[in-house]
């Protein structure tokens, strides 16, 4: 029997966890608490404290590098808690047939009654034994998700390629360059964790005012608006910066992110009142993410590996003040079983477009001589820039695409489709 403790500890880091990956997964945290507690004995049992396997999941190559033996069987082995959780929820969201149900269901009896009729349930009684757990320990204060939803960014690359208004030059670099390949990477990241982000600008070439910056944040209704610069001081000066006028807590989150991700010198959070993208939103933060005036710090900011350091520490200041669950990068080959597609390729199927889910539902059977056929049914290449789902023109004029290009696309089609 577990203690009084130990049933606490369960709930409290199952629930949180469960609930910070709701945005992603839409199964009522509730619901995975208490499967957590009864299947993993409120985490005492051999597969949770060896495997951090709470529900029995079985191990598949395609699923986790480890496997741990027990029983006679094969059983994932998870590197923490909150991945078991994301992957769970994930298993639900990858079998749409059975669960489709399930998903974004917010009323608590629904949903144990469709999990007790679906085919993963082979336990007798299975919604009466969640139904006591939930109610014995009060797990639907882990349910107040009714705001948990993607997040809509906007991240704006500052400057523009224009001779008055490129920033800062120094070192060979321009600012309004280096701050549009870093909101790019930003974008990609952020969309990963299942958020919705857009850009102020998409190339060099559009040109757009600094008050339309924050108008366009307005216009869109965005949680948050994270605008990218780079500093120029002396040669001397370096490190990284995150300017805010109302947002204290989630810059210095930011920053510290940034700044750990890095190894950069910290110059801290610092409040701006006399900044245009910062007056004219209020949930925004402005960052200054080195020195292009700092040979060293230039040179780094040049190297894509340094770049996407940045945009990690970025990714998990936010994901901190927001509390979502950040994906876990994932070593994605094609033979790796990916939740995250598959279940953007159904929700793009269902919304109309006639796509044959099976060929691009999983790498391994994508065939890249269809890609240009699969582009047309989803409105054609121009159709796809103009609805920012497609940020890297070039890359899909050319035809030099891969199975990885078409993946990320399939998913930021299936996030626009909101
Ligand atoms: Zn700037």
């Amino acid at each position: 029997m577990a203690t009084k403790k130990e049933i606490a500890i369960c709930i409290e880091l199952v629930g949180s966890a469960a609930k910070r990956n709701y945005a992603r997964s839409k199964v009522l945290p509730s619901i995975i608490v208490a499967q957590a507690c009864l299947e993993s004995g409120y985490l005492t049992s051999e597969l949770a404290q060896m495997a951090n396997n709470l529900f029995g999941i079985k191990w598949t190559a395609h699923q986790t590098p480890k496997k741990y033996f027990y029983k006679g069987c094969e059983w994932a082995v998870f590197n923490s808690i909150e991945e078991c959780v994301i992957q769970h929820g994930g298993y639900y969201n990858s079998k749409p047939h059975y669960y489709s149900a399930l998903i974004g269901e917010k009323d608590l009896d629904k949903a144990l009654t469709i999990l007790d009729e679906s085919p993963y349930c082979a336990d007798e009684g299975y919604k009466g034994k969640l139904s006591k757990l939930i109610k014995q320990y009060d797990l639907t204060q882990f349910d107040d998700v009714k705001g948990v939803k993607p997040m809509k960014i906007l991240i704006d690359p500052g400057h523009r390629n224009n001779a008055q208004d490129c920033g800062a030059v120094g070192n060979g670099l321009k600012e309004s360059a280096l701050a549009l390949e870093i909101s790019k990477m930003l974008k990609e990241e952020l969309e990963a964790c299942g958020q919705t982000c857009y850009l102020t600008r998409r190339s060099e070439n559009e040109t757009i005012s600094l008050s339309a910056r924050p108008q366009k944040a307005k216009q869109l209704g965005a949680d948050l608006l994270i605008s990218v610069h780079i500093n120029s001081a002396s040669s001397a000066a370096e490190g990284i910066e995150v300017l805010y006028k109302t947002q204290k807590d989630l810059a210095e989150k930011v920053c510290k992110g940034m700044v750990e991700a890095t190894g950069a010198r910290n110059r801290g959070a610092k409040q701006r009142t006399d900044l245009g993208v910062l007056n004219g939103f209020d949930k925004s933060i402005l960052l200054e993410c080195g020195f292009i005036s700092n040979t060293k710090e230039a040179n780094l900011m040049s190297q894509k590996d340094y770049k996407k350091k940045l945009v990690k520490g970025i990714v998990k200041g936010v994901a901190q003040e927001f509390e979502f669950s950040i994906t876990q990068n994932q070593q994605l080959d094609e033979t790796t079983e990916d939740i995250d597609l598959s279940k953007a390729v159904h929700k793009t199927a269902v919304s109309g477009v006639e796509i044959n889910e099976a060929s691009w539902n999983h790498m391994n059977r994508m065939k890249l001589e269809y890609v240009p056929g699969l582009l047309k049914k989803l409105g054609g290449l121009d159709y796809l820039i103009e609805e920012e789902v497609i940020s890297n023109e070039e890359l899909w004029r050319s035809g030099k695409y891969t199975k990885k290009n078409v993946r990320s696309l399939l998913i930021k089609y299936a996030n626009q489709l909101g």
